[in-house]
């Protein structure tokens, strides 16, 4: 059953789960035989990263980020780290997993930082990939899925905080967002 404030499901909890399986098996055979470390980026990537951690079979380890951006700073990316990794990272093989790469502008921002603290290698997977208003160019090795330029919530994404625990990714009828 879906929401009363979406207008529309985008991908629903089936093709979530054999999009991550994808997902799992790409990641699985490009680190085989090594340790992973698997940065979620809070907190819209935590319902993915779980879901994404149990379709790998090579062994992880798990941290965690959380970024903000600098208030009306939204469009410069400037970006703050509220909550930073809990281990080095040195020498490990650490990948990012993102709920969605947008403007490109914050992983423009994390991907630098991280490689100042000499990973053995350093990549990016998104659940989502919406291209179209890219500001920065990023190198995203796995992507789940392309979506057109609309704004969408659940299985972890939020707007003011709610709707994360959708078991869907929608979009929300334009008379729920703020000034619409
Ligand atoms: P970027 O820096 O690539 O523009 O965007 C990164 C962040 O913007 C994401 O981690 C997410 O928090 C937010 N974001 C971008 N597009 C959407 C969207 O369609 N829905 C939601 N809920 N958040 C979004």
């Amino acid at each position: 059953m879906m929401h009363k404030d979406l207008q529309e499901i985008l991908i629903s909890p089936e093709e979530l789960s054999s999009g991550i399986g994808k997902l799992g098996e790409r990641i699985s055979a490009d680190y085989a035989g090594r340790c992973l470390t698997l940065v979620g980026v809070l907190k819209g990537s935590v319902f993915f990263l779980t879901d994404l951690a149990r379709r790998i079979t090579t062994d992880v380890r798990l941290d965690f980020m959380m970024l903000s951006s600098y208030a009306g700073a939204q469009s410069t990316g400037v970006v703050r780290i509220a909550l930073d990794l809990k281990e080095s990272i040195e020498d490990s093989d650490v990948l990012i997993v993102e709920d969605i790469v947008d403007s490109g502008l914050t992983m423009n921002y994390l991907l630098p930082n991280l490689k100042t603290r000499r990973p053995r290698s350093l990549e990016i997977c998104t659940l989502l990939d919406k291209p179209s208003r890219r500001k920065a160019q990023v190198p995203i090795k796995y992507a789940g899925f392309t979506i057109p330029d609309k704004f969408v919530v659940g299985y972890g994404l939020d707007y003011n905080g709610i709707y994360r625990n959708l078991p869907y990714i929608g979009v929300l009828k334009e008379g729920v967002i703020e000034g619409n």
